[in-house]
This record gives C-alpha cells, structure tokens and sequence, in this order.
C-alpha cells in the first residue's frame, strides 16, 4: 500500500486540524508542521518590540529578519513542538490573547507571506509531512498528495476555544472567543493574499458532530484509499 507523503491539513481556528494533524503525524511516524506557529511567533515579536501592527513595513522587514526555529517538544508540558525566536522558546507565549487579538492582520500582509513561504515549501519538499494551517493545499503545496480541509461552525469552534482556554487556567468569557474567532474568520476568509478556502481537489471533512476520535478514523480512511496519480503531479 503506498501512502501520501505530503498531507496538507487545511481550515478555520479550532476545526481541529492541531489536534488531528498532530495525531495524524504521529501514527504515520510523519513530521507535523503547524504553520500557525511562525505567523504567531511574528506577532509575539511585533508586540514585544512595541511595533504597531498597521505598520506594514516594519512588521515584514520583521519577518525577513526573525530566525524562528520549530522543534520537536524540548519540555514535556503538553507542547505539541517547541518554538524559538534565535534561541529563546517562545512556546507559550505564542498563544496569547494578545497574540490572538492581532495574528490575522499580520499574516495578512503579502510580504510576511512571502517571507515565510521559502521555508514552510522547503519543509513540504523533504516529505513525510503532515503541514496544518490556512493556505497549504492552495499555495504552499498545490502538489500535496492530499489535501484536507477541516470545517466547523463558527459556534462550536468558538466553544472548543474557549474550552482549551479555561483548561490551560486562564480567564476568558465565551462571548470575547466568539467575537475574536468570528474577527479572525473574516479577515482570514477575505484578505488578498492567500484567503483561507479549500483547495479545489481537497476533501472537506465537517467536524460539527463528530468528535476527535471520529474524525481521526475519518481522516485515516482517506490516507489509507489514497492512490498515486498516474503519470506523476498535474503540470
Ligand atoms: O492556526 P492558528 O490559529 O494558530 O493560526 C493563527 C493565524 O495565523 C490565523 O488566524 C491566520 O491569520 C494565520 N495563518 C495563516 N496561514 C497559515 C496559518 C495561519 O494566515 N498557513
């Protein structure tokens, strides 16, 4: 049987594509690449500095010169990998609300795109990856040799947000993890450059009913009835 070597793993805040594409990952013995994480590292950064975030210019000759390494989990605190800026871990701090509140306007912007995409394709190229985020099966990896998009409504992402939120021990009301998602949902689904959509030839999978053991086994059927394209990748 042969399998996908690159798995794109597509879709909006919380429909569950860390979740999967980290298990999926991990029963393949593949590498799983969250491409979340560098335009939240960005974020952290452009906030840290005191940059504002409208200033396009500052905030992309920030992301050309960040060095933003992600490892395999150095800590074991329930960290799905490690991320640092040079050689600082900046795990945590990523998934701020502050960083929450002002990833999407940052990742809108072409240049910060551009400057993250050489290494997100490189990532891709070596295969045995399963890569999650917003643009992988439309721009990053149009060849993946499958592409998922996990979708959820708004509402039941909202509260699987807020779940996670209260589990780590921080506050939070449901209504400010709607309205932040909802906020986010919109300037993802309608930037320019690179809006969050399926890929043409992706399988949506809808996670609304079902739970994470569900999808996993859904997900992997679709692994295991993958076939090879005959005659190579589309020109
Ligand atoms: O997946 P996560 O919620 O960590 O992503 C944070 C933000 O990063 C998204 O809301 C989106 O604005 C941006 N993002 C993106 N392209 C990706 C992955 C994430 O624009 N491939």
């Amino acid at each position: 049987m042969s399998l996908p070597s690159t798995i794109a793993v597509d879709g909006p805040a919380a429909s569950g594509k860390s979740t999967i594409g980290g298990l999926l990952a991990e029963r393949l013995g593949y590498l799983y690449f969250d491409t979340g994480a560098l335009y939240r590292a960005i974020t952290c950064l452009a906030l840290e500095r005191g940059l504002a975030i409208g200033d396009e210019e500052a905030i992309v000759a920030l992301a050309q010169a960040a060095q933003i390494t992600i490892t395999r989990p150095t800590v074991q605190d329930g960290r799905q990998y490690t991320v640092y800026a040079d050689s600082r871990d900046i795990t945590w701090e990523i998934r701020s609300p502050e960083v929450d509140a002002h990833v999407s306007p940052v990742s809108a912007y072409p240049g910060v795109r551009e400057a993250l995409k050489a290494a997100q394709r490189r990532m891709g190229e070596e295969g045995q990856v399963v890569m999650v985020g917003r643009d992988i099966g439309t721009v990053i990896l149009p060849h993946a040799d499958l592409k998922i998009y996990l979708d959820a409504s708004l509402e039941v992402r909202a509260q699987r947000r807020y779940e996670e939120v209260l589990a780590r021990g921080e506050e939070a009301s449901y209504e400010d993890v709607l309205a932040d998602m909802r906020r986010r949902d919109e300037i993802d689904s309608h930037r320019l450059a690179a809006p969050l959509k399926p890929a043409e030839d992706a399988i949506i999978v809808d996670t609304d009913h079902l739970s994470i053991e569900e999808v996993l086994s859904q997900v992997m059927a679709l692994v295991e009835k993958w076939q090879p394209l005959e005659g190579g990748v589309d020109p």
